[in-house]
């Protein structure tokens, strides 16, 4: 470490010395861009954009995340945090301290009081395994290799999402270290202000260190998937949307239309074909009207169907995101109730005729994500009917190319959409200035406020950033 800091002229301006400190308090690897392993350590599941930190520290736990916080704030850099790097939250990651969390991995479940507390680096695969033998599952989403914390404080929409509201409305306890280097232990209690603001404004009030979260009493599903081929796609889009809109709260469903690549790791049905998938997730106490509750979409005879009762635990095969690091980019929008004719504008945009391949994916929301949580929260705009999310591979497209036509695909919708976003699916490059969308004026305005109180200086900038309020 000591020698890449002497060869390092960006660093040096910074004391040296006190970075060999730092590399002394810090139980993890203190790096910067000339040491070995810099860019295994800022690697992550998104590959099109990373960090590219003056300091990256691999923190192994909440001294490590407190001295890289403490670091940064003497000597004037702004703090980024990654867990699984599944969505670098800025544009260009340039400089400041990079905290990697990916090795803080505790897990703790209760399964009494039915909770679970969960270190930063941890992502849900582990979550689900470890409370699965109490018959118990956390708000988990379409893919379990996601970073709980991340996913969490960004409102985090799930398979059990309409049965039971965002993963936000069900947190008991965060540890964050915050910009004066505090390792504060708080809930709703204890800092009403800076809980309200972390559910929902995610990482600009501090590194989070750990959550604790509450299971729900679900150990099975409903579930998995309806194909279609894409000729089908008005009359699976616009049944879907009439299903979905009587749907009870224990059914979660999705809609999306996908350009699959022709290459061998896909079955062949899939290959290389534009499908309709329809992802279904019904929990309830007892799961028998779940097959009644989709014959009006087997009634349009997929091609596929792998709709059956699963354990929880295989709740990924679902939406059956990639695992697998790739270069990505999206856009997303709320909307509000759909018609034929949103559907036809939907349509125009997507499949064998669109301009880059693509994922369109419309999550159906109300039910319990349409109520205010038991404890209040940042989570904005609970009245929208479904979210889009278009998500195209670069591996696939010129990144050139896929932000024409995701704005040509928004431009279409926009009459059906409410202006608003989720923090939880923002594009660190699309959605800059789009931050103050994911809430309501007057959250915002609070959310500022709170920043002005514990981040006076923006140091946690590097993120779909809330600036502080100016006094
Ligand atoms: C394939 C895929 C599927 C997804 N499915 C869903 C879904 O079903 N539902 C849903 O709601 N969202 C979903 N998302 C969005 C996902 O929840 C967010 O992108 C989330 O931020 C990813 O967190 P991460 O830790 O995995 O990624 P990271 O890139 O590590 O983190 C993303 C950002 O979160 C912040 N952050 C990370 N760790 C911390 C911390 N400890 N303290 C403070 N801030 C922190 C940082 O600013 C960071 O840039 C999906 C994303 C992908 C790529």
């Amino acid at each position: 470490m000591s020698s890449s800091v002497e060869k390092n002229s960006q660093v040096a301006r910074f004391d040296a010395e006190a970075i060999e400190v730092l590399g002394k308090r810090v139980l993890g690897p203190v790096l910067t861009a000339e040491d070995e392993g810099y860019d295994a350590e800022r690697a992550g599941n998104q590959i099109a954009r990373q960090h590219r930190p003056e300091i990256l520290v691999g923190a192994t736990g909440p001294a490590d995340v407190q001295a890289a916080v403490e670091f940064a704030g003497r000597h004037g850099l702004p703090v980024a945090v990654q867990g699984t790097g599944h969505a670098l939250a800025a544009v260009a990651a340039e400089g400041g301290v990079l905290i990697n969390t990916s090795r803080m991995t505790g897990v703790r479940v209760d399964a009494a009081a039915r909770t679970a507390w969960v270190a930063a680096g941890v992502s849900w695969d582990r979550v689900i395994h470890e409370a699965a033998p109490a018959g118990l599952a956390p708000l988990s989403g379409s893919a379990p290799g996601v970073g709980v914390v991340s996913y969490t404080l960004g409102g985090g929409l799930g398979l059990l999402s309409r049965r039971y509201g965002y993963a936000a409305d069900h947190v008991r306890g965060i540890d964050v270290v915050t910009a004066d280097g505090r390792l504060r232990q708080i809930t709703k209690s204890s800092d009403p202000d800076l809980f309200w603001a972390l559910r929902g404004g995610r990482d600009n009030f501090g590194v989070v260190t750990g959550i604790e979260i509450d299971l729900m009493p679900v150990a099975t599903l409903y579930g998995g998937g309806l194909f279609f081929d894409f000729a089908s796609a008005p009359d699976v889009l616009n049944t879907y949307v009439r299903w979905s809109a009587d749907m009870p709260e224990e059914m979660t469903s999705s809609v999306a239309v996908i350009s699959f690549p022709d290459v061998p790791v896909l079955p062949p049905p899939l290959r290389g074909r534009h499908v309709v998938h329809v992802r279904i997730a019904y929990s309830a106490d007892d799961l028998g009207a779940g097959k009644e509750l989709v014959a009006p979409l087997r009634a349009l005879t997929p091609f596929n169907d792998t709709v059956r009762e699963l354990p929880y635990a295989e709740g990924g095969t679902i939406h059956n995101d990639p695992a697998v690091a790739g270069s990505f980019e999206s856009s997303t929008t709320l909307l509000g109730e759909l018609d034929a004719d949103a559907v036809r504008a939907l349509l125009d945009r997507v499949g064998p005729h669109a301009p880059v391949p693509h994922v369109v994916e419309l999550r159906h929301l109300g039910g319990a994500l349409a109520r205010p949580a038991a404890v209040p929260n940042a989570v904005g705009h609970r009245g929208a009917h479904y979210l889009l999310n278009v998500v195209s591979r670069l591996e696939r497209a010129d990144i050139a190319d896929v932000g024409p036509a995701h704005d040509r695909l928004f431009d279409a919708i926009e009459p059906w959409s409410t202006g608003g976003r989720a923090l939880t699916f923002l594009n660190g490059a699309r959605d800059t200035g789009h931050v103050r969308s994911a809430y309501s004026p007057e959250d915002y305005r609070r959310l500022t406020e709170i920043k002005a109180a514990y981040d006076p200086e923006n140091v946690f900038r590097l993120n779909h950033n809330i600036p502080p309020a100016q006094r």
